[in-house]
C-alpha cells in the first residue's frame, strides 16, 4: 500500500521548523528587455560586448566571494571562473562568427556546456545549474537589465525557488530567510550545502511549490520534508517555538556521544584536508570517521610521491594526535579513519581515474582502481603509514567501493602489513549482504549511505529528479544497514555510518537502534545529532529502528520514528 498525502512534501535536508510568508525567487530576465535588445553590428563588437558582460558577471561573483567564507566562498570563486571560462568564450565566438545573434550564441554555448557537464554525471552534472545561472546573468548584463536572483525580503520569509545557484544562496541572511524550499535540487545541491552551513531549515525536490501564490504562509519542516500551506497560526507558532528551544539546547551539547541511558556512540567528523581537520578538532568529536583523501588531489595531474602524501595526511592526523579529553589522562584518545582514494565517477582525479568510461558510477572507481594499478594503493598506504608513525595518531584505514570478501581480505593484508587497522566501506549492496563474511577479514566496517542508497535504489545520487529514491530512509536501504549493523553486533566489531544519513538527528537514533557504533558527519551537524541522542533512550532507538524498517516509504518511516521518539519510549 502506498500512503496518500495531501499538501506538499519534499526531501528534508536541514532539520528545523520555520513559519513565514512565501517569497519567490525568479530566475528569468524580463522578456521585454530581451526583445528590445539591439544586436551589435559586427561579430567583433558582439564579442567585445560578451567580454564586458562576462567580466562584470565574474567580478560580481568575486565581490560576493570576498564577503563570504568557507564553502560559500569556494563555490562563488568557482562560478567566477566559469563566467570567465575560455572554452565558453570560444564557443560563443564560434557561433557569432558563424552568423548567430549574440544572445542566441550565448544560449547555444551555455547549452553545449550544460550537455557536456550533464553527460559527465555526478558532481559535474550539478554544475549545470551554475552554468544556467551564469547564462541568465550574462543575458541580463547584455540587455541592460538587473541580474536575476533572490529578492531581499522585507520581512522574515520562506524563500521558494526552482533551484538556487551559488550566487543566490551566498548572500542569504538567516535573519530574513527563515527556510528554503526548492522544487528541484537534491540532497547534495548547492541549496542543501549552503542551507546546512547557515543552519536554515531546508526542503528540496518539493513538487508544486512554485505554483504557490506570493504571500501564502508556509510551515516548513526540515526534519520530515512536509511543507504546510496556510497552517493554523497558533498551533504552527507553538511548534516553531518548541523547535527553536530544542535547537538552542543542542547548541550547548559538548559530547561525548551517548544515549540518555549511557549507551556510548562515537560522534566523529568527516574531513577533506588539513584545514578542515583542524577546524573539526575543535568540535565535540572523538575523531574523524571519514577522511576523503581523494579531495586532496582533485587538482593534481600527477600522483604525489608517498613522501608528499605523508606530509598531506600528517596534517590531518596531526590535528587529532594525543588525548582529546584535555586532561592528559589518555582516556580521550582520538582516532582518524583514512579512506583510500575514492577516485572516479563523481570525483575524477586526473592521475587515477580511467578516461572514457561508459558508466563511471558502475565502473573502475574506488578500490577497483588498484586492480590494474596495485602500486597506486601501495604508495598511498605507505604515505598513510608514515603519517601515522610521525604523528602517533591512532589510524584506521578503509577502502571504498568494496564488492567482494576477497577484495576486503587482500586490502586488509596490505594495511596490516603496515601496522595499521583495516576496514572497508559498505557502499555496495553485495558488501552489506556479506557483512558477516567481511568482518571475518577486516576489523571494522563503515557504511557509506550515499552510495549504498544510490546502488540499492539504482538511482544516481546527483539526479535532482530522483531525490525521493536517493533517500537513505528508503526501507530497502535501512534493511541493508540493519543487516550490516547486526553482523557487527554478533562479533563485537565496530560498524559506523559515515554517509549523510549520520547527520540526520532522527535517522541517527534509528541507526543506533540497529546497533551502529559510530556516526561520522560534517562538523556542522555534530551538536544536533549528539543532543538528540543525549535525550533518547536506547530502547527508544531500538523501537525507532523497528518502526522505520516496517514503514512503506521514507515519509511514513520519518512519521513513525517521530511518533516513537515523541512518546519518549
Ligand atoms: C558515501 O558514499 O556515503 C560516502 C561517505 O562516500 P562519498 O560520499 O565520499 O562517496
Ligand atoms: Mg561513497
Amino acid at each position: 500500500m502506498v500512503t496518500q498525502r495531501t499538501g506538499l512534501s519534499g526531501t528534508p535536508v536541514v532539520p528545523g521548523l520555520a513559519l513565514g510568508p512565501v517569497v519567490l525567487a525568479r530566475g528569468e530576465v524580463p522578456e521585454a528587455a530581451v526583445s528590445a535588445y539591439v544586436q551589435p553590428a559586427t561579430p567583433e563588437a558582439a564579442l567585445a560586448a560578451y567580454d564586458d558582460a562576462a567580466a562584470t558577471v565574474a567580478a560580481g561573483f568575486e565581490a560576493k566571494a570576498e564577503r563570504a567564507s568557507g564553502a560559500t566562498a569556494e563555490v562563488l570563486v568557482a562560478s567566477a571562473g566559469l563566467a570567465r571560462d575560455r572554452g565558453l568564450r570560444g564557443a560563443v565566438r564560434k557561433r557569432v562568427n558563424g552568423g548567430d545573434a549574440l544572445l542566441d550564441a550565448v544560449h547555444g554555448a551555455a547549452e553545449q556546456f550544460v550537455g557536456t557537464f550533464t553527460a559527465m554525471g555526478g558532481l559535474m552534472a550539478e554544475r549545470a545549474t551554475d552554468l544556467r545561472d551564469i547564462e541568465r546573468r550574462l543575458v541580463a548584463r547584455l540587455v541592460g537589465a538587473a541580474e536575476p536572483g533572490v529578492p531581499t525580503p522585507e520581512q522574515p520569509s520562506v524563500l521558494v525557488a526552482e533551484d538556487l545557484a551559488p550566487a543566490d544562496t551566498a548572500g542569504l541572511d538567516p535573519a530574513v530567510v527563515l527556510a528554503l524550499v526548492t522544487e528541484r535540487g537534491g540532497p547534495t545541491s548547492h541549496t542543501a550545502i549552503i542551507a546546512r552551513q547557515l543552519g536554515i531549515p531546508c526542503v528540496v525536490g518539493a513538487a508544486g511549490v512554485l505554483d504557490l501564490p506570493d504571500g501564502a504562509t508556509l510551515l516548513v519542516d526540515g526534519t520530515t520534508g512536509a511543507v504546510e500551506v496556510d497552517p493554523d497560526p497558533d498551533a504552527a507558532r507553538a511548534r516553531v517555538a518548541a523547535d527553536a528551544e530544542q535547537r538552542a539546547a543542542s547548541a550547548s551539547w559538548s559530547g561525548p556521544g551517548a544515549t540518555i541511558d549511557g549507551t556510548r556512540v562515537k560522534i566523529l567528523a568527516n574531513v577533506a584536508d588539513g584545514p578542515s581537520a583542524r577546524s573539526a578538532a575543535d568540535a565535540p568529536v572523538e575523531g574523524v570517521g571519514l577522511f576523503r583523501t581523494e579531495l586532496c588531489f582533485l587538482n593534481r595531474d600527477v600522483e604525489p610521491s608517498a613522501e608528499e602524501q605523508a606530509d598531506i595526511y600528517a596534517e590531518v592526523l596531526g590535528a587529532f594526535s594525543g588525548d582529546g579529553s584535555g586532561d592528559g589522562s589518555g582516556d580521550g584518545e582520538r582516532y582518524v579513519v583514512v579512506r583510500t582514494l575514492d577516485a572516479g565517477s563523481d570525483k575524477p582525479v586526473a592521475f587515477a581515474t580511467l578516461p572514457g568510461e561508459e558508466n563511471p558510477a558502475l565502473g573502475v572507481r574506488g578500490l577497483r582502481l588498484s586492480f590494474g594499478n596495485p602500486d597506486l594503493l601501495a604508495r598511498q598506504l605507505d604515505g598513510i603509514a608514515e603519517a601515522a608513525r610521525r604523528t602517533g595518531t591512532e589510524t584506521w584505514v578503509m577502502a571504498p567501493m568494496v564488492a567482494t570478501v576477497a577484495e576486503g581480505a587482500e586490502f586488509a593484508e596490505a594495511v596490516r602489513a603496515r601496522g595499521l587497522k583495516p576496514g572497508v566501506m559498505v557502499e555496495v549492496p553485495s558488501a552489506a549482504l556479506l557483512a558477516h563474511r567481511l568482518l571475518e577479514v577486516v576489523d571494522f566496517l563503515s557504511i557509506g549511505t550515499n552510495d549504498l542508497t544510490q546502488y540499492t535504489m539504482a538511482a544516481d545520487r546527483m539526479a535532482t529528479t530522483l531525490a525521493h529514491l536517493t533517500d537513505p530512509w528508503q526501507p530497502a536501504v535501512l534493511q541493508l544497514v540493519a543487516i550490516t549493523a547486526e553482523a557487527g553486533r554478533q562479533v563485537g566489531k565496530p560498524v559506523g555510518v559515515c554517509g549523510e544519513a549520520a547527520a540526520d538527528p532522527l535517522l541517527a537514533c534509528v541507526l543506533v537502534g540497529m546497533g551502529i557504533t559510530s556516526l561520522s558527519m560534517a562538523p556542522a551537524a555534530v551538536r544536533a545529532v549528539g543532543a538528540r541522542l543525549a535525550t533518547t533512550s536506547h530502547d527508544a532507538c531500538e523501537e525507532a529502528a523497528e518502526a522505520a524498517l516496517a514503514a512503506v516509504d521514507p515519509a511514513a518511516a520519518r512519521e513513525a520514528v517521530l511518533a516513537v521518539l515523541e512518546q519518549g519510549a
